[in-house]
């Protein structure tokens, strides 16, 4: 941050620190959330007293009550917790790739092989549907169904066969059929027990799975720890299937079995339907799991104001001419942190909400910016037109990037600029526009 833009942070958020009486009393209405959301009571307390560390002393952001700052804090560190970001299932050759469902009977593991064949399909795969769930006759027949109703192909044997060799056979033919993915759809039972494992891990094995999907009934709360605990003893475990969160689980199996398995949650089942399979979002299943509707709101509000505030800030100095380098970097990690900075200037009057395409950059690409324009002088940063060939190459050489790289930068804040000018003004931009080059 510059001088000018800390100060400016300050002000917003300096009205104080979360005392430990904040803290105490905020998280007592969290653990009561969490509990309620049915989260297990090992996870909370672990999870609270590492939110309790973080949150005291903490700033207070402007236009929240303390307790509102520290389910802030909460629900940022939850969303962390469950995964941060939501993480897509990795399907890459060489083919055949094969997926394994497992879990426990009811669970939902052939509705969610159905629909993820469903899912791949839609993406352009060959996919091939293999029932190895024989303990009952009707298994079979369900997942033929859906593979039908799907539209993908379907591999089963009338009997006589163990479930590993059922499922070698299936990849054995999805190799002749030229199929790309191959998902195993296997037996569960009621209760965790040592056949069922057994069964699981050799078929697993049977077909050197590429991923093992364990699928989790949402509803099961505090249960699904268990269930977690005693698939991961038992076999390697690569991603989650969160089933019925349709229903009014509350959400907090999620966080205890990414908890428990350290495994993605990769999938959120919502409904019976082929199509009710949708990527999971860590932060939407926060909001979930604290289901405090009413608080999460008013800070998102509050975060809001803040944003806006930045961004009133950030047009008066573009108004100004006064929009240097650090300033471009402070949008780059505003935009990194929220997304849409469209979002925010459409907040504020008098801009569209068009985002320049200079200042949409990834992680990668950012750290480097960062590093070039700390390797800037701070008048280098103000005043970016004096940057001539002889500072490029020492900005570059400390760096550690090249000439090149920092000519693009040097070129993107200039589109930035004249772009977030041109939004500012709300008008073209001037002629006679000085170049930073
Ligand atoms: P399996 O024994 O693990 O193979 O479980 P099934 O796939 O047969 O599912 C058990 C029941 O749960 C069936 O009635 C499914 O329709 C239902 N089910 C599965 N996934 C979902 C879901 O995401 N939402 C809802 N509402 N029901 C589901
Ligand atoms: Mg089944």
């Amino acid at each position: 941050l510059t001088e000018r833009l800390g100060q400016v942070f300050r002000r917003l958020s300096g009205r104080g620190r979360l005392s430990e009486r904040d803290v105490d009393e905020a998280l007592r209405e969290v653990r009561l959330a969490l509990l309620e959301a049915d989260v297990h009571y090992r996870v909370v307390k672990t999870f609270t007293e590492r939110v309790r560390a973080r949150a005291t002393g903490a700033e207070v952001l402007e236009g929240l009550a303390p307790a509102h700052q520290v389910v802030r804090i909460v629900r940022d560190e939850l969303t962390q917790l469950l995964g941060g970001r939501a993480e897509p299932l990795r399907v890459d050759p060489p083919w055949p790739a094969v997926f394994v469902m497992v879990g426990l009977q009811g669970s939902g593991k052939t509705t969610a092989a159905g629909k993820l064949a469903h899912l791949l399909r839609r993406q352009g795969r060959r996919v091939l549907l293999v029932a190895c769930d024989l303990q009952r006759p009707a298994a079979v027949a369900q997942l033929e169904v859906l593979a039908r109703q799907a539209g993908v192909d379907f591999f089963g044997v009338p009997g006589g066969m163990t479930p590993p060799d059922v499922a070698k056979a299936g990849v054995a033919h999805a190799r002749r059929g030229g199929h790309e993915v191959v998902v195993v759809d296997t037996a569960g039972r009621q209760h965790v027990d040592e056949a069922l494992m057994a069964e699981a891990s050799h078929i697993v094995e049977a077909v050197q799975a590429r991923q093992v999907l364990l699928v989790v009934d949402a509803m099961t709360g505090q249960d699904a720890v268990n269930v977690a605990q005693a698939f991961v003893a038992r076999m390697r475990i690569d991603g989650i299937v969160l089933t019925k969160l349709d229903g009014d689980a509350r959400g907090g199996a999620a966080l205890s079995v990414r908890e428990v398995t350290g495994a993605p949650i990769l999938f959120a089942g919502t409904g019976e339907r082929l199509d009710g399979l949708e990527p999971f979002h860590p932060d939407r299943m926060a909001g979930r799991i604290l289901g405090m509707g009413d608080v999460l709101t008013l800070i998102e509000r509050a975060e809001q104001a803040v944003e806006a505030e930045r961004a009133r800030e950030m047009v008066k100095r573009l108004r100004e001419d006064a929009f240097g380098l650090d300033d471009f970097l402070e949008q780059l990690r505003q935009v990194r942190r929220m997304g849409p900075l469209d979002q925010v200037l459409a907040m504020i009057p008098g801009l569209g909400g068009r985002l320049p395409a200079g200042l949409k950059v990834d992680e990668r690409e950012l750290s480097r910016i960062e590093a070039i324009i700390q390797s800037m002088t701070p008048q280098e940063r103000r005043q970016p037109s004096i940057i001539d060939g002889s500072r490029r190459r020492r900005i570059a050489a400390g760096s550690g990037t090249t000439v090149q790289d920092v000519n693009r930068l040097l070129k993107q804040y200039e589109e930035a600029r004249r772009m977030l000018r041109h939004l500012a003004r709300g008008q073209g931009p001037r002629a006679g526009w000085r170049r930073g080059s």
